[in-house]
């Protein structure tokens, strides 16, 4: 079996031992949890789950996560520690612990954005119903079909659908993901929303792993020091990959052992 790090990833994170502070920032779904047909059934693996604890309560490091679940559903899914700072709706949604002094960062839609929401939500929702097997997620910063589950030429086909269908609504922009289109009417990127977390934290250096083609704004914010980590297959601007999943729990305890020295 190949070793879950390569030695490259291995030299990248015992250099993290020097940092000052360092900040462990990882996507959910299909990083700490496997990708699940039900989002509501997405669990951490365990031992991903308990590195990521372990790191939360190390003095000089702070954990972070960055997903696309609204802030609600990411809560209900992840149990996060309490000193993990938090960021829903791809950066739409931010939350830190109030020692950090970034208050809570609520989300509230003015009228324009409410009504390009509904126009959004309706229009989904003609193309989700032309399409078995597709389903629609309600956000607080749009709404997202989900084609999973469907035949993959229907769920091709429906994305396709859904993306002529919404393209030209002002106010709206598009999303792409593992077998989702996302429209949101808050624009927010896992970029900007890293950088946001770096400063709030004043990290000095940044290790993000993340599996979808959104997680790619993320690793483009990455530099220095920072260990950008890649899940799966597919292109990647990140520095570093891993095959799966399955080697997330390496990579967390790896950056634990070396901030535990
Ligand atoms: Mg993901």
């Amino acid at each position: 079996m190949p070793e879950a790090l390569s030695p490259a990833l291995r030299d990248a994170v015992e250099l993290l031992s020097n940092v000052p502070l360092l900040l462990v920032a990882m996507d959910f779904d299909g990083t700490l949890s496997p990708l699940c047909d039900v989002p509501a059934d997405a669990r951490a693996l365990p031992a991903a789950a308990e590195a990521f604890a372990q790191l939360a309560a190390l003095e000089n490091t702070v954990t972070a996560l960055l997903s696309g679940r609204d802030l609600a559903s990411l809560r209900a899914v992840a149990h996060p520690p309490e000193s993990t700072l938090l960021v829903g709706s791809h950066g739409a949604e931010r939350w830190a612990p109030e020692r950090f002094g970034a208050g809570i960062g609520e989300l509230r839609l003015g009228t324009d954005q409410e009504r390009a929401m509904s126009l959004a939500r309706a229009r989904m929702t003609e193309v989700s119903a032309l399409y078995p097997g597709t389903s629609l997620e309600d956000k607080p910063s749009g709404v997202v079909l989900h084609v999973r589950r469907a035949e993959p030429a229907t769920g091709a086909a429906a994305l396709r659908a859904a993306r002529a269908r919404l393209d030209d609504l002002s106010g709206v922009s598009l999303l792409d993901g593992k077998d989702v289109l996302e429209a949101s009417v808050v624009s927010a990127d896992k970029g900007s929303a890293l950088s946001w977390l770096r400063e709030v934290v004043d990290a000095d250096a940044v290790v993000f792993a993340g599996d979808d083609v959104t997680d790619e704004h993320a690793f483009a914010v990455l530099s220095g020091a920072d260990v950008g980590v890649k899940v799966g297959h597919g292109p990647s601007r990140a520095r570093f990959r891993i095959e799966g999943t399955g080697h997330v729990p390496a990579l967390l305890q790896a950056v634990l052992d070396m901030r535990s020295l």
